[in-house]
């Protein structure tokens, strides 16, 4: 493992690959741990940790830029082609990991060799995301772009994801990504009880309801919220909440399996509409970079 200036860097042999989380389709995580540090907890740095990979939530928070990223694509992209659907970015780090520029930099490179494949993105981050991602002629207008957002309680936040963008700003940058066109979505997971923090997430609601589609998940793993008392009518009323506000507003919206008493499975398929040709993005004369 090499650190060049402010990062570490380390090689792979693979990228790709096929994700079993019920929304998605393949996946990339380009990037080993997370300087944002979660503590909800972190489902990535506890397998990590499990299977030796780190061995401390310090070492976690160090994050390795698989450097070969870029190469290893120009050897699977063709291998796997005809099976992707969309590539998600990431599940178990950040792509615009909060003030590390080079992993944004590698990032959208990823997502700009993809595109240029006639394979779209979803993304999803606590970070801000770069204006650069509006130049429609390199990264095209297919891509999803989402943020994480549980609270907007900034103390919350210091807390349970100590190093990530502030809520606020997080938002913003996303909006201005909606503002010039372009696919946004929000992940409300996981979204904590109130004896971890009390807010009304009808307020949260309104400072995302520009997005196209809200995914809703309860937290997993959290001694103190599994404990709540009234944990499932909680997350049941929840869910109706996101729900109704998604219907009004008309924003398409899953409910993550486990969070309501019963699961909707037709609305899985929320992320990854068909692809417009990248070819038509391209030759589109009225879209400038
Ligand atoms: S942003 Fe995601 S990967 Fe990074 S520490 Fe938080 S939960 Fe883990």
């Amino acid at each position: 493992m090499k650190k060049e200036v402010g990062i570490f860097y380390i090689n792979r042999s693979n990228l790709l690959y096929k994700s079993k989380v019920e929304y998605a389709d393949f996946c990339i995580n380009h990037v080993e741990g997370c300087s944002h540090g979660c503590r909800f907890p972190c489902y990535a740095f506890n397998m990590a940790k499990r299977f030796g990979k780190v061995k401390s939530y310090e070492e976690w928070c160090k994050p390795k830029l698989v450097k070969n990223s870029l190469r290893l694509l120009d050897k699977e992209i063709p291998k796997y082609k005809n099976q992707i659907k969309f590539v998600h970015l990431c599940f178990t780090t950040d792509p615009f990991m909060y003030k590390q520029p080079e992993i944004s930099e590698m990032t959208l490179k990823i997502i700009e060799k993809l595109n240029q494949n006639n394979i779209k993105c979803t993304v999803l981050t606590k970070g801000i995301y770069p204006r650069d991602l509006t130049e429609i002629k390199k990264y095209g207008r297919n891509n999803e772009y989402g943020i994480t957002i549980v609270s907007l309680n900034e103390s919350f936040r210091k807390i349970f994801e100590p190093n990530s963008s502030n809520y606020l700003a997080r938002i913003k940058a996303l909006k201005k990504l909606h503002d010039f066109g372009l696919r946004t979505w929000v992940s409300m997971e996981p979204y904590p009880t109130p004896n971890l923090v009390k807010q009304d997430l009808l307020k949260i609601l309104r400072e995302i309801s520009f997005v196209d589609n809200i995914i809703f998940g309860k937290l997993n793993y959290n001694v103190k919220s599994s404990s709540f008392i009234d944990n499932k009518d909680f997350y049941e009323e929840q869910a109706r909440i996101v729900e109704k506000f998604c219907k009004i507003k008309r924003i398409k919206y899953h409910i993550k399996y486990g969070t309501k008493k019963t699961d909707n499975f037709s609305t899985s398929t929320i992320l990854g509409k068909p692809l417009v040709s990248f070819q038509t993005i391209k030759e589109d004369k009225l879209i400038v970079a």
